[in-house]
């Protein structure tokens, strides 16, 4: 299948090739006509299967072809980066096109909001927001939904987990019944149902979940204790000029900070990010990563869904996340777009039958290599066991487990 047989007008061709994209992705194939035909839909597919370009196409080609003179699409995201990274997508793909998008998230300073305000008040065809700020802006009055085409509700799990029910459903009482609703989403948690069955109407529904990983990400695992954790990384990672990308996700903030300030001591060239950075700094951080200035982010989950950052050679996952599905969009990272990449995970006992989920969810069992003899012994692996101390009526069992210093 090509991009051509979708029939987009041949400005959205060249936007498409002058990105580069040859074939379309498969949840590309299947939404897009839908899209086209004026259907509600819900679309799940994992990270880095290219949503984003799923809804955009068909939404430019439509408002070249209707010529609409108001904001005929609102899409809205969790976060100002995918904001922002859902914005410069539609730049790239309507660069032969003449059609305009404003990208509204919050922060920022005063400057920021007028010039959001500035940019409604000169219209736009596409407003792409996250939905607080959004909400705040339509306090005033200054913009108007009512003649809106297209919603798009995109990491709709994302913004359920973060809270936003009540502002998505604010936001809609600003624009029309008779609109065609599109949700995306990686995974489909009941929520995900309630919300679409109150804003979608009779949606088709294309899933690609099975939650599998992407092809080509090489897994693998090391079982241990935390004290072990950042010698072994210092001890991979030594020596590694080749792995130009280097991403570590923690669960904490805490975990972080700590173990950025470990590999700089031990010379690494280290950035960490977390929700402590300020908007400005987050962004700066990343474009450094991107052009290469240092080798390892350091990164809590609020990187692991949706942002694409190209060309990482390593993701690896200094804990393991609770929620299994988080593992799937964290090793997503590496190997996007039919490229190879490499996940490590490194369990502690407290982590393991996390670790057993996962690896019941995606129906692998990951290698788990021997851990280096100088970082002393390793514990067991035994998922079904040791639960971290869940039942702790048997705790008395797992003593030989907690002390290996
Ligand atoms: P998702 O929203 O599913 O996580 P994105 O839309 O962010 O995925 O796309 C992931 C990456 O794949 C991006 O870098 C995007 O530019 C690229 N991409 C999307 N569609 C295609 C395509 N048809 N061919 C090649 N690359 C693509
Ligand atoms: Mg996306």
């Amino acid at each position: 299948m090509k991009f051509k047989d979708f029939n987009f007008k041949s400005s959205v061709l060249d936007g498409i090739e002058a990105i580069g994209f040859q074939t379309p992705t498969p949840i590309q194939e299947e939404t897009i006509p839908i899209i086209q035909s004026g259907k509600d839909l819900i679309g799940i597919a994992q990270t880095g299967t290219g949503k984003t370009a799923a809804f955009v196409l068909p939404i430019i080609d439509q408002i070249i072809r209707k010529d609409y003179q108001y904001v005929s699409t609102l899409i809205l995201a969790p976060t100002r980066e995918l904001v922002m990274q859902i914005d410069r997508q539609i730049e790239g793909l309507a660069y032969f096109v003449d059609i305009s998008s404003i990208a509204v998230y919050g922060g920022g300073d005063g400057a920021a909001w007028d010039s959001q305000k500035n940019a409604f008040t000169q219209g736009a065809d596409i407003i792409v927001a996250t939905p607080g700020r959004l909400l705040s802006h339509l306090a005033f009055n200054y913009l108007d939904l009512s003649q809106l085409k297209h919603l798009v509700l995109d990491e709709a799990d994302k913004m359920l987990d973060m809270g936003f029910y009540d502002d998505i459903k604010k936001i809609l009482t600003y624009t029309p019944k008779e609109r065609q609703s599109l949700l995306f989403s990686a995974t489909m948690p009941e929520k995900i149902n309630k919300l679409a069955s109150e804003i979608l109407v009779n949606p088709e529904r294309i899933s690609f979940s099975g939650s599998k990983p992407a092809e080509g990400v090489i897994q693998a695992a090391y079982v241990l204790y935390d004290d072990q954790k950042n010698d072994l990384i210092a001890y991979l990672l030594k020596d590694k000029e080749d792995l130009k990308n280097i991403l570590v996700f923690t669960s904490t903030k805490k975990n972080c900070k700590s173990l950025y300030s470990d590999l700089t001591r031990k010379g690494f060239l280290a950035k960490d990010i977390h929700s402590d950075l300020e908007q400005n700094e987050r962004i700066e951080v990343l474009r450094e990563f991107k052009n290469h200035s240092f080798q390892i982010l350091i990164a809590t989950d609020i990187l692991s869904r949706g942002i694409d950052i190209e060309n990482i050679d390593l993701v690896i996952n200094y804990d393991i996340p609770a929620d299994a599905e988080d593992y799937v969009h964290r090793i997503g990272r590496t190997a996007r777009a039919k490229s190879e990449g490499l996940a490590i995970s490194l369990i502690n006992e407290k982590d393991q039958q996390n670790f057993g989920k996962i690896e019941k969810l995606i129906e692998t069992d990951i290698f788990k290599i021997p851990l280096p003899p100088f970082l002393g012994k390793a514990p067991e692996y035994s998922p079904k066991k040791n639960n971290g101390g869940k039942y702790k009526k048997f705790s008395h069992k797992k003593k030989n487990f907690s002390k290996n210093k």
